[in-house]
């Protein structure tokens, strides 16, 4: 066991604060990652002030990990002391059901791992990323390309798988017509990759106060959904509508958005429950879903597609002590575009 400094959330909406934690030894399969960044994804926020429900505290959050190996069990294969690695936001899973055979370990029937706010194999809460060191097991840890900085990059294993996987299910690419709804964390990167897919991007935002930045990383039209006339204008548009809104809205009023045959995929997760008018799917034969992170391998695979395309997340590097006031500026939809913490300020 070692003991590490770590920032954690004592109780359910409790500021967090530095205290120290322990890491298991390194095992025959896992590594010991020097943690360099951790990204701040509005999920951290949720769970912190328990917004989800069953947090385990005192909470150390974080899942979007960029470092370095500094130590590998016998039996590791897939990485070598020295190498530049990410962890997302599962640490393990049952590795033997059909959807762990199938590379979708995130839908694991026994429930994935966490890599903080869940038990590990042994009961252990699990603790994140907001922390110097963390163990994890190579099968869950993946390799950050060499033309990604380490602090861009951390985003990307929440913030930029996220949007990935469903944006590539759903087949966003040239002529298609894609809304990101939400220009966030997550939206952000959603923007990015959906043009270097090729598709027509437009962004639906509260306001337009993020037009410019919207258009610079890679958006074609901008709207304001505080508008009415935006709802008008766009009726009947997107074959695909990806919402990384944090609360609950109008489902049916962004339905109506869609196209024939048209997906509005929900990667937001509110803590209150949203009600949908079935006849918004009905009409128009169009399909409401959700997608939930990506599997390890393509968590790899979108790493290389953001290094190949130049994508990393827009960023403000903080310090740990700044943590508290970053999660309110995240509540304020004031982040631009992702907080990530400087460990080394730990
Ligand atoms: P974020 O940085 O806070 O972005 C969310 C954006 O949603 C805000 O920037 C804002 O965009 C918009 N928004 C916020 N409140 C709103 C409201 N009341 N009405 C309409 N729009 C609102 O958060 P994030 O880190 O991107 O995460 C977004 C959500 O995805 C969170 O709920 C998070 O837990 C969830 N998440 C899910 C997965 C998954 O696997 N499915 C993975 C990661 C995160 P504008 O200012 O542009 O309007
Ligand atoms: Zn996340
Ligand atoms: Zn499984």
């Amino acid at each position: 066991m070692a003991t590490v400094p770590a920032y954690a959330a004592p109780a359910a909406k409790a500021p967090l604060e530095r205290t120290t934690i322990e890491r298991r030894p390194v095992g025959e399969f896992d590594v010991l990652i020097d943690i360099k960044f951790a990204g701040i994804c509005h999920s951290d926020i949720h769970q912190a002030r328990d917004g989800w429900g069953e947090g385990i505290f005192p909470m150390v959050p974080g899942h979007e990990i960029a470092g370095i190996v500094t130590e590998v069990g016998s039996g590791v294969t897939k990485f070598a002391v020295g190498d530049r690695v990410g962890v997302g936001c599962m640490v393990d899973s049952c590795r033997t059901c059909e959807n762990c055979l199938a590379g979708l370990e995130q839908y694991c029937l026994a429930g994935n791992i966490p890599t903080y706010n869940g038990r590990d194999k042994n009961g252990d809460p699990t603790y994140g990323g907001y922390s110097t060191h963390i163990v994890v097991d190579e099968k869950y840890t993946v390799r950050i390309p060499d033309g990604l900085s380490l602090d861009i990059a951390a985003p990307l294993l929440c913030a930029g798988i996220t949007t990935y996987s469903p944006l590539r299910h759903w087949n966003v690419g040239p002529g298609k017509k894609v809304a990101v709804l939400g220009m966030g964390g997550l939206g952000h990167m959603g923007v990015k990759i959906a043009h270097a897919l090729g598709a027509e991007v437009t962004v639906l935002s509260q306001s337009l106060r993020k037009k410019d930045d919207g258009l610079r990383l890679g958006a074609d039209h901008y709207y304001a959904t505080s508008d009415p006339k935006t709802f008008e204008e766009l009726r009947g548009t997107f074959d695909v509508i990806l919402s990384t809104v944090s609360a609950p809205l109008n489902l049916d009023a962004y339905l109506a958005l869609l196209r024939t045959d048209g997906a509005f995929v929900n990667v937001g997760a509110p803590e209150d429950p949203v009600s949908v008018n079935l006849f918004s799917v009905i009409g128009g034969r169009k399909t409401l879903a959700g997608s939930g992170i990506g599997g390890i391998r393509e968590t790899q695979e979108m790493l290389e597609f953001c290094a190949e395309h130049g994508l990393g997340a827009e960023i403000e590097l903080i310090e740990a002590s700044q943590i508290n006031e970053a999660y309110e500026r995240v509540l304020d939809s004031d982040v631009r575009y992702r907080f990530v913490i400087d460990t080394a300020t730990i």
